[in-house]
């Protein structure tokens, strides 16, 4: 009797917590309207938690008159239905592509929510080796405790319908419904498959990662050699509007650019001149003045990490010449 008392108890509790689970995942997000045809949606500030429910990056959508093209997924598929259902009381238009900027775990798990409605899901070919590597399925195990129950065991890592090659062409163009598009290969300079999506018409760019407004970068162990010819050739497209991968659309295109890239540029310089001086990290790191940057927002978080990424980064470079 008492056994059959636990189990009921048991299965009382469990009923509690699917229904309380299920009535939480219920996540609304509202769009914002940045130009004529181009939406997105801005994720909260800091890192991914259960509190947040996992939104802390961007996404975003643009609604033609043939249908509508979505960049970026968020991370997770709960998040990925909200976008779907905030699209769908902006436009009645079918959603048609997906454009997945680049595999990390905050910008694509909402991609099986897209992919079960039919969308044509289009990345860089470069993120079929992450969709079967170690750490695709370690990262998502990671996930499953982290954003439980928004990540779990039914949340997957999904691929692309259409895996781009950019070995002829840095661009590859499409339209729909009159608007022009181009998808940028920006590959290598924040992962090895980072696309990005530049709205002709309204000359709004989508810039994923490799984007940062009025604050130092996070450079982590990107490649600043690929990331400077990148952002070389985003100045020569001249994008009115950023909508970055994190924080808020951008107006000041090409001073956010030029900032990125000074700072880049200022870290190879130090950091190369220090290896090529036989210069430990430490000491390199402390005869730099960073009295140019010091002040900007970010700087005491991310400096010294950039700095020792740059370092290494330069080391590998110098070995390879
Ligand atoms: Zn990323």
């Amino acid at each position: 009797m008492k056994k059959i008392r636990l189990a009921l108890s048991f299965l009382m509790m469990l009923a509690t917590f699917c229904h309380r689970a299920s009535a939480d995942t219920a996540i609304t997000l509202t769009p914002k309207k940045v130009s004529a045809h181009v939406y997105y949606f801005q994720g909260e500030s800091g890192v991914a938690s259960a509190a947040n429910q996992g939104f802390m990056s961007n996404a975003g959508f643009v609604v033609t008159p043939d249908g509508v093209v979505v960049f970026d997924a968020l991370a997770t598929p709960a998040l990925g239905e909200a976008m779907i259902k905030a699209i769908k009381a902006v436009t009645t238009q079918p959603i048609k592509k997906v454009i997945a900027g680049h595999y990390h775990a905050d910008h694509i798990y909402g991609l099986q929510a897209f992919k079960q409605l039919g969308a044509d899901i289009i990345a860089h070919e470069a993120g079929q080796s992450y969709l079967h590597s170690d750490l695709a399925q370690q990262r998502l195990e990671q996930r499953r405790t982290e954003l439980f129950p928004w990540v779990d065991e039914h949340t997957v890592v999904t691929g692309a319908d259409h895996w781009l090659n950019f070995s002829k062409e840095k661009i590859h163009r499409f339209s729909l419904g009159g608007i022009r598009f181009q998808i940028i290969d920006s590959s290598g300079a924040h992962s090895a498959e980072d696309i990005l999506l530049f709205v002709e018409n309204d000359r709004v760019l989508f810039a994923g990662d490799i984007y940062f407004s009025g604050r130092i970068p996070f450079v982590g162990n990107a490649d600043s050699r690929v990331w400077l010819a990148t952002l070389d050739r985003l100045l020569d497209v001249k994008p009115t509007i950023v909508i970055p991968g994190h924080g808020a659309a951008s107006t000041q295109t090409e001073k956010d650019m030029q900032l990125t890239k000074s700072y880049l540029e200022y870290l190879r310089q130090q950091m190369g001149m220090a290896v090529n001086d036989l210069l430990g990290f430490e000491e390199a790191y402390q005869r730099t003045d960073w009295s140019r940057f010091e002040n900007l927002p970010a700087f005491k978080e991310a400096n010294r990490l950039n700095a020792y990424g740059t370092y290494l980064l330069m080391e590998k470079e110098s070995l390879a010449k």
